[in-house]
């Protein structure tokens, strides 16, 4: 994929492509409530890729219910798509989880995901996916 096209893209660009939802959560780090995202009880086979540029971010076989109300995977389809920053916004020590290509917020991701799967819980808001269909 060509990361450079979304790189440039500028603050008006992605008011235009997003919903205003997705605008707050992709753009401004934002999330939304839980257990509103389409996605939260999706069981579709297929691959999630980011709402903003279609990067592959998750398989549909690594999907979870956690009970929090957003969509959980246990691991990335490809850990080379997303970017894992360090995220003290909240007060709390966070890991962020955003999309590499454009840039855009995805959620976060925590330790307390099924201990047989690892034990990662990648906790994604629905606006910022889209599933492709197997
Ligand atoms: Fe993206």
């Amino acid at each position: 994929m060509d990361k450079g096209k979304w790189a440039e893209k500028n603050d008006a660009e992605w008011r235009k492509i997003l919903t205003l939802e997705q605008y707050q959560v992709l753009r401004g780090k934002g999330t939304e409530a839980p257990f509103s995202g389409k996605y939260v009880h999706t069981k579709d086979k297929g691959m999630y890729q980011c709402a903003a540029c279609g990067a592959e971010l998750f398989s549909s076989d690594t999907k979870f219910d956690s009970g929090t109300g957003w969509p959980s995977f246990t691991e990335p389809a490809n850990r080379e798509h997303i970017d894992l920053r360090a995220d003290d916004s909240s007060g709390l020590t966070r890991v962020e989880v955003a999309c590499k290509y454009c840039g855009s917020h995805l959620g976060h991701v925590f330790g307390d995901g099924p201990k047989e799967r690892g034990g990662k819980r990648y906790c994604i808001n629905s606006c910022a996916l889209k599933l492709k269909k197997k």
